[in-house]
């Protein structure tokens, strides 16, 4: 039976809760301005986020290597990189209940909240701000990072020269951003503390817009890879109007989220704008030496800069499934089951172990399945004995675990278990000595032999 999505961020909002995803932020004080917690199972998928990001971009390649920079930097990175100036929403506020939104998510000419007059729009600066050392003064003020990718210019030729790289070659980075957001808003869409992951692939100024092209393509590929159906998932590039301070070119990928189409990440060709910005700024020659013309040269750069956050809404989104089937084989009575079709890679738990029942003899295989799996595999395990089988497998299809495995009385005697797919209800029997190899084959993203 094919499946339906008939997902509403309600639904989602409560079954984040309700399993433990996503809380609510300081929900015992009343929460605070669109802050959220990720718990048990949301901090195992956005592990499994920030892996396959990482596999892909660094460690499957030789021309990417890591880096983690200081969140809180010095303020002339921010004066030079053009945030202090232009880094900045336009804001209105409104006469009547002093209401601030962004002015260019205000349908109408009038307040959204109270429908009073508006006032005249202004720049607002995104960057949060916060002061190192005991004073308070305008000396020691500093800004929360708005994004990653300064740490990579920054930090250009200490990479440059320790990593002996040639270019074409990238530096990525995984880390927390603060963004003073005017409205935050759609869970966790739009937060003003979020992740991002960035990486700065530094290009030959002649062959920027093929790379610009390569890695749109190359992004697009992995949302695919991973799972996002094809329908929900779109490239779109900037107008002249939208590109940001230092951009030539972006192209968005995006997704349709249940309110529209909205950015899940942006491929920019920042051109040499910073690191230009910077060797200005600092004095120190941010260029790279090029053997065939025997001269220095200041690199372009593309940059693909996704969020974490959004990422998981979107896997979450695009795998919620409601599935009418048979309450039980005695009755004709029907019901509704909820599952998250992942891909075995995002899915925060990937295998279930479960005795058929408690019963003392299934206990010892059942156990000793589940340790060897651990020790022999990568794979993210849980083990779960309590309640009727149904209930159980009910809720490995509701946290979006892809495969249950049910030892039974035949596994004593034949060291074979029962491997139960989530998507298809398939249940098939597969000897205990291949069932690592069988999972470990399984999490391998789409496409990839
Ligand atoms: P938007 O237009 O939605 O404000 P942006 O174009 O400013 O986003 P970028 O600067 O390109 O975003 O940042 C790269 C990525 O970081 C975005 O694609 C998004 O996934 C993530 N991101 C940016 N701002 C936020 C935020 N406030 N909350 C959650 N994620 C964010």
């Amino acid at each position: 039976m094919e499946d339906s999505n008939n997902v509403t961020m309600e639904k989602l909002i409560s079954l984040c809760k309700r399993r433990g995803f996503v809380f609510q932020g300081s929900e015992i004080y009343g929460g605070l301005a669109n802050s959220w917690d990720y718990g048990p199972l949301g901090v195992e998928m956005r592990r499994n986020i920030r892996n396959e990001w990482w596999n892909n971009i660094v460690r499957q390649r030789d021309d990417v290597v890591g880096l983690e920079a200081a969140i809180i930097m010095n303020p002339k990175v921010w004066e030079a990189s053009g945030h202090l100036q232009g880094f900045t929403d336009p804001l209105v506020e409104c006469k009547n209940c002093q209401g601030r939104f962004r002015e260019d998510q205000v349908e109408s000419e009038n307040c959204p909240e109270c429908d009073g007059d508006l006032g005249p729009p202004r720049q607002f600066n995104l960057m949060l701000k916060t002061f190192l050392g005991p004073l308070e003064e305008t000396a020691s003020t500093v800004y929360m990072r708005p994004e990653t990718a300064q740490g990579m210019f920054v930090d250009f030729l200490n990479v440059l020269t320790s990593s002996r790289k040639k270019l074409p070659f990238g530096i990525a980075q995984i880390g927390k951003s603060f963004r003073n957001e005017i409205t935050p808003h759609n869970f966790i869409f739009r937060t003003r503390e979020f992740e991002q992951m960035e990486m700065e692939y530094f290009v030959h100024p002649t062959t920027d817009e093929n790379w610009h092209s390569y890695w749109i393509q190359e992004r697009f590929k992995w949302y695919i890879d991973h799972g996002i159906k094809e329908k929900n998932i779109r490239i779109r590039p900037h107008e002249s109007d939208e590109l940001s301070h230092y951009s030539k070119a972006t192209s968005d990928i995006e997704y349709l989220f249940p309110w529209g189409w909205g950015e899940l990440e942006g491929i920019a060709n920042r051109t040499n704008f910073d690191l230009q910005a910077h060797s200005e700024a600092s004095g120190q020659k941010l260029v790279y030496f090029d053997e065939e013309t025997k001269s220095h040269i200041t690199p372009y750069v593309i940059e693909p800069a996704a969020g974490v956050d959004r990422m998981m809404l979107a896997f979450m989104l695009d795998a919620y499934r409601e599935e009418t089937i048979q309450k039980d084989n005695k009755s004709a009575k029907q019901d509704v089951r909820t599952y998250l079709k992942f891909h075995s890679s995002i899915a925060p738990i990937t295998v279930g172990i479960l005795p058929l029942s408690r019963n003392e003899k299934l206990i010892p295989l059942s156990q000793k399945i589940y340790k060897d799996l651990r020790i022999n595999t990568h794979l993210n395990i849980n083990y779960d004995d309590a309640q009727s089988i149904g209930r159980r497998y009910r809720r490995f299809d509701e946290i979006g675990t892809p495969y249950c495995v049910t030892i039974d009385f035949d596994s004593l005697d034949d060291q074979q278990v029962t491997i139960r797919d989530r998507d298809t209800l398939s249940q098939k029997r597969l000897p205990i000595i291949e069932l690592s190899q069988y999972l470990e084959d399984k999490m391998k993203p789409n496409g990839i032999a």
